[in-house]
């Protein structure tokens, strides 16, 4: 096996090199603006170590990559009477589109496609005050990455609830189903604070390990909840994207439109790269060559 530091740190030179970095999310103001040309990469590793390269201490808007973590805290409250309201299936379609609400009454087919996530999300909040089922996804993903300075950043959030339209038509959609349990406005609030969760790769990387199963990982996630999220993650963690992402990185994965990525390698790393500028399916463009050559180079493809 290559030296990982070695390999990220030609990665990050050749990546940086071609400057093909894409644009930022243009739909949330405050991430509109971020400077598309940063790559920050992370890989923990099972003898507990973190290599890093780029700026893997900056914080980074965490968006979709959250669905993860209110995954896991949503399947810890109800078990796995979630799946009765949400599916286990590729979507093949964007991260907020309703096409299939309609078809599949009510039921969205992932809990990675936002419609998917609102739902888990009100599972998560099942009544409770918002600040109570966001304290819960906070304390987990601190819990996860042993570290408590991650935060909500509320100018990210309010940003969102401010142009956030399409969400808001997911939502009363699925309430129309009767597949919210908590008014639309509630619902959306928490979801939009958990997605403007900021973490740095290091942070991330941190938190992946119970999902890769490394030794040393606080044990938060059984083994079978950890094999199924993986499944989803490779199945369903990039959107339209996750076939595209199985085929040239073939590892698990969860992308967020802050341009974040969560790769796992069961049983051997996990991996937390940033690069702000998006790829057609709302992934990060240059992350997901990073993510790409790093399997290759190291030999971590499950297939
Ligand atoms: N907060 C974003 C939204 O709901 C998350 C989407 C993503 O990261 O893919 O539109």
């Amino acid at each position: 096996m290559s030296n990982i530091l070695d390999t990220l740190k030609h990665i990050s030179e050749e990546i940086t090199n071609e400057a093909d970095w894409g644009q930022p999310a243009q739909y949330i103001p405050e991430l509109a603006e971020i400077d598309p040309a940063q790559l920050a990469i992370s890989v923990c590793t099972a003898d507990g170590k973190t290599h890093s390269t780029g700026q893997s201490d900056k914080p980074f808007s965490i968006q979709s990559v959250s669905k993860v973590f209110s995954l896991i805290a949503a399947l810890g409250r109800t078990g796995d009477q979630l799946w009765t309201r949400v599916g286990c299936e590729p979507s093949g379609t964007s991260f907020d589109s309703i096409v299939l609400l309609e078809s599949e009454r009510g039921q969205p087919r992932n809990p990675f496609v936002n419609a998917g996530a609102i739902v888990t999300t009100d599972a998560l909040l099942s009544g409770r005050e918002p600040k109570m089922a966001l304290a819960e996804i906070l304390g987990l993903i601190r819990a996860m990455a042993e570290d408590d300075d991650i935060h909500i950043n509320a100018e990210v959030a309010k940003s969102e609830q401010r142009t956030g339209e399409r969400n808001k038509a997911l939502a009363h959609y699925l309430a129309s189903y009767g597949n919210l349990l908590n008014p639309p406005d509630l619902t959306l609030g928490t979801y939009f604070h958990q997605c403007a969760i900021e973490m740095t790769t290091v942070q991330l990387a941190r938190a992946g390990r119970a999902l890769a199963g490394l030794d040393g990982a606080p044990n938060i996630l059984p083994a079978l909840r950890a094999r199924r999220l993986n499944a989803l993650m490779m199945t369903c963690g990039h959107y339209d994207g996750s076939g595209d992402f199985a085929f040239k990185v073939g590892l698990p994965g969860k992308s967020g439109v802050g341009g974040g990525l969560l790769v796992i390698v069961p049983g051997r790393v996990s991996i937390a790269i940033w690069s702000p500028g998006l790829n057609k399916y709302g992934n990060s463009k240059a992350g997901t060559r990073a993510a790409a050559r790093l399997s290759r180079s190291m030999g971590w493809s499950v297939f």
